[in-house]
């Protein structure tokens, strides 16, 4: 047995914020009180700190099979555990990818030899995620996905996502849509507007995003199905999905650290390092996005952890591929800026983090309470540090947050009772830093 003394407890999923401490038996939480005496039982010190649920991000891409350069299920699991995260999806887009039984199951092997933190496979939509036929979402089902998404790419044919939609429904499984009508994005590189103008580059309209989005609200709404927002990016687009929640549709959606803090100003200055689909918008939006959060129209905040190698995002803008990192900077870049700078509670942050991305997945995780299990972060809020993305777990160091000073960092992760991260090291391996192969 094992007690975490001392903290403050923030847990949404039971309204507490308070001091209290936790006894840790057999990979679960087996009391949640105040003072409570070791006896006998070895003790974490938690004092000074804060405890919360683990974080859980629930659009990840791990990169393996196929672009192991990039990443790993292992050194995706090793960032996500360094990050305070305990669980994580692996998004489908991989080579194969993750669109049938055998990947599934594949996926599963490597996360359990990484043993670090849980991983949920998601499975594509359709075979090859090229939008031409239905994957079978049954079989990846019994294999063990959460959830179907083409992410990377939206599902273009309505056909086919409304078929999609319907498995779904029955499945009990929700749909993960990354809204982008191609006709328009094109080869835009980044949002449409002055930026893109100065910088003479192509940009993606806030319409990509809107357009699509219009058309799934009217299928979900049709269908009764759960369909899921991927990284929403426009204040167009949280009006479209506030209002169908008003009526009644079943829908859900997240936003990224990165959407929730910068703008298409920071693409002049690191250019491909501020890459991403959707891009960065402007303030409008990253104000929309933040009152979207509080309302509750926004349900969950994940990275879209996007790992790419320092040539691949070094060399020329124009074909330098989108994305950044994510899971070993979202908490503390957050925290300092919309939690620290009182915009948000912390248990707003905490529930966006954690408990409603594992509610979405329908997943009995984001909780402390007695009976579930110990997957659980230990946060330092007091101490500053500067990001420095040569020290990432991450083969990508792919980020715009080098550099930025925070507060709020993971000192101590759990899983299911066992410590996978303390002090900053990941159990069992050392920190490659910049060594790492790419
Ligand atoms: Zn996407």
């Amino acid at each position: 047995m094992l007690l975490i003394k001392g903290g403050m407890v923030v847990d949404p999923s039971r309204r507490i914020n308070g001091r209290y401490d936790l006894v840790i038996s057999d990979c679960r939480v087996k009391a949640l009180a105040p003072g409570i005496e070791p006896e006998g039982m070895e003790v974490i010190d938690a004092a000074g700190k804060i405890v919360i649920p683990g974080l859980f991000d629930m659009h990840t891409h791990l990169r393996e099979p196929g672009q192991e350069y990039k990443e790993t299920v292992l050194t995706g699991s090793r960032a996500a555990a360094a990050g305070g995260y305990t669980s994580i999806t692996a998004l489908p887009n991989t080579n194969p990818s993750l669109d049938n039984k055998d990947v599934v199951r594949y996926v599963r092997e490597k996360a359990e030899l990484a043993g670090l933190v849980r991983v949920w496979p998601v499975g594509a939509v359709t075979k090859g995620s090229l939008g031409r036929e239905l994957a079978d979402i049954g079989g990846m089902k019994e294999a063990g996905v959460v959830a179907v998404t083409d992410d990377g790419r939206g599902v273009a044919a309505t056909d086919l996502l409304r078929e999609a939609l319907i498995q779904c429904r029955q499945l009990n499984i929700p749909l993960l849509q990354h809204c982008e009508d191609e006709a328009i994005s094109g080869a835009g590189q980044l949002h449409e507007g002055s930026v893109s103008l100065r910088l003479g580059q192509s940009g993606i309209p806030a319409a990509a995003e809107t357009r699509m989005l219009k058309r799934d609200l009217q299928i979900a709404q049709e269908t009764g199905a759960r369909l899921h927002i991927m990284h929403v990016s426009t204040a167009r687009a949280v009006e479209m999905i506030r209002r169908a929640k008003a009526e009644g549709v079943n829908v859900t959606a997240e936003v990224t650290p990165h959407h929730l803090l910068l703008t298409d100003e920071l693409v002049a200055a690191l250019f491909a390092m501020a890459k991403m689909k959707p891009p960065l918008r402007t303030a409008a939006d990253v104000e929309a996005l933040r009152e979207g959060l509080s309302d509750g129209t926004i349900d969950a905040v994940a990275t879209d952890h996007a790992p790419h190698s320092e040539s691949e995002k070094s060399g020329d803008f124009t074909a330098a591929p989108f994305g950044i990192v994510g899971l070993e900077t979202a908490f503390a870049v957050l925290y300092t800026h919309l939690v620290k700078s009182r915009m948000l509670p912390l248990d707003l942050l905490v529930e966006k983090m954690s408990c409603s991305p594992a509610a979405i997945l329908g997943l009995p995780y984001g909780t402390l309470s007695p009976g579930s299990a110990a997957d659980l972060v230990i946060l330092d809020l007091e101490t500053k540090r500067v990001i420095n993305r040569h020290q990432f777990y991450s083969k990508g160091k792919n980020t715009p947050f080098h550099d930025w000073e925070v507060y709020g960092t993971p000192v101590l992760t759990m899983v299911a009772g066992k410590v996978v991260m303390r002090d900053g090291i990941v159990s069992g391996h050392a920190n490659e830093g910049s060594n790492n192969e790419n």
